[in-house]
């Protein structure tokens, strides 16, 4: 997916982008750049292949020499295209980071090109860059400010973005806030300079003395100086917050719409342990799927009153992040490699794990095969959101969520004996402990060899976050979003 961090002060900010744009790695797999203002109106940008080493090393001093003194830049961890782009226009030279999905960009190429367009230049992968297409839609209008308006209306799919320009950032959040883009400040903290910094993690903050200072709402569009901030665009009524953020994707020290990732976590696992009454007594620990079932595990345990124990230690010395090679066999292997087995938390107990999710399940499974193989008497699983229905439409995501492989998809298309799953097969399986759903789930737990298996249940999900249910993006699971009905309004 990705994740940006900027930062402006009057002084020299070049570690603040650096260490912020770092803490987003767990959101990307692919690139890692920087761009900052050198002197008036001159960027200078470095981008670096992370896929197999980390953003900090990458940027060695060398490099990071070359933003010496600067008071205002940009950073991104991308899990796609490189970035950041430096563009000169009308405008005058700015530097872009986007994250987000367009769907249409095919449509948009050919819209701008017929009337005018003369070329794209950033095609090395054979394909267009989303972040160049954002860029040149935003130079099609007068003024910056109405370019990022407009691409984030014809945008289908979602945009935010940071644009440095002219020592300010522009910050951008999409339409309909799918991401979350965070405004931090920093005042009067011993030793650092005064500064406003922007962010999609808030975990970045704490050790960079920053504090939240204001989110933006969706569709909002900001001007951070070292003077404040300028709301350049007012935020839209429509929000549809990724509700991944808070089961998987989102750091767990990082806030959204003010809840906390970690604290939401911990309430859905007890809220999973509150629906287990009769399996009281029958279980001897509680483990997590490491990173972030662990969460719904400890809040699961501490409910459910048996021990939290880790049957799994992730090898973090040499898999410090999550490398994604392009080949699905060779990403299985790794994630093998990364998790190491402890047997004496394992061999002859009655194990329930809870994971944040079951996405194709062939790695669970394999998971399992190891638990027992280590000696394990039950493998009782508890996923920390319902079946996985549908791919996601709004965000790009590394993890693989081609809808024909999920684990939900294929138990239902052989229950009914077709892989053409129309929206009346698909919604009988949504509705949580009716006959169709407790088959599609029975089928997956004989399949995975789990001795119980229980998916918690949307609206308990969304209890749990805390965040009015109105707000959140739930289309993964159920297939609806408001903001498809918007889009209907505007006769998109
Ligand atoms: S469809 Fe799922 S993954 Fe995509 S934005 Fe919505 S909640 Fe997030």
């Amino acid at each position: 997916m990705g994740g940006f961090f900027g930062a402006v002060s009057n002084a020299p900010c070049v570690e603040e982008i650096y260490y912020g744009t770092d803490y987003h790695t767990h959101l990307g797999t692919r690139r890692g750049g920087m761009a900052m203002s050198v002197e008036d109106g001159v960027i200078r940008r470095r981008i670096h292949d992370i896929t197999n080493t980390p953003f900090r090393t990458k940027f060695n001093t060398e490099s990071l020499e070359l933003f010496d003194k600067c008071t205002c830049g940009i950073g991104v961890i991308s899990d796609d295209e490189d970035q950041p782009l430096v563009v000169t226009s009308k405008f005058g030279t700015f530097a872009i980071v986007t994250v987000g999905k367009i769907n249409n960009i095919q449509e948009l190429i050919d819209r701008e090109m017929a009337d005018g367009l003369s070329h794209l230049s950033e095609y090395g992968s054979g394909e267009p860059n989303p972040t160049e297409v954002a860029a040149m839609l935003i130079c099609r209008c007068s003024t910056l400010e109405e370019g990022i308006a407009r691409a984030q209306k014809c945008i289908d799919g979602s945009l935010s973005l940071l644009i440095l320009h002219k020592g300010a950032i522009y910050a951008a959040r999409d339409r309909f806030g799918r991401t979350p883009v965070i405004i931090g400040r920093r005042e009067n903290a011993p030793g650092a300079p005064d500064a406003w910094a922007v962010t999609m993690e808030t975990s970045a903050f704490p050790n960079l003395d920053f504090e939240i200072h204001s989110e933006l709402g969706p569709g909002e569009i900001r001007r951070i100086t070292p003077d404040g901030v300028t709301v350049i665009k007012k935020p839209g009524k429509c929000m549809q917050i990724c509700t991944f953020f808070w089961v998987y994707y989102g750091y767990p020290s990082s806030c959204y719409e003010g809840v906390n990732t970690e604290v939401a976590r911990y309430r859905n696992g007890a809220s999973m342990a509150d629906q287990d009454e009769e399996f009281k007594g029958k279980i001897d620990s509680i483990c997590g799927i490491p990173d972030s079932g662990i969460s719904h595990a400890i809040g699961y345990a501490n409910r459910f009153g048996r021990p939290y124990q880790r049957a799994f230690v992730k090898y973090t010395p040499t898999w410090a992040r999550s490398f994604m090679p392009p080949n699905q066999n060779q990403r299985e292997r790794i994630a093998k490699m990364k998790l190491i087995p402890v047997e004496s938390q394992i061999a002859g107990k009655r194990l329930l794990f809870c994971d944040d999710s079951i996405v194709r399940g062939t790695q669970l499974g394999d998971t399992v095969k190891r638990i027992y193989q280590k000696g394990a008497e039950e493998v009782h699983m508890r996923s920390s959101c319902p079946p996985l229905l549908y791919g996601c439409r709004f965000l790009n995501f590394s993890r693989s969520r081609n809808e024909q492989e999920l684990a939900a998809r294929r138990a239902i298309a052989e229950l009914e004996g077709t892989d053409e799953l129309t929206p009346e097969i698909l919604k009988k399986y949504q509705v949580h402990g009716s006959k169709e759903y407790l088959a599609m789930v029975e089928i997956i737990r004989k399949k995975l060899n789990f001795t119980t298996l229980k998916y918690q249940e949307l609206d308990r999900l969304l209890e749990a976050i805390g965040v009015p249910k109105e707000n959140l993006c739930t289309y993964c699971w159920n297939g609806c979003d408001a903001s498809l009905s918007e889009d209907k309004k505007e006769g998109k």
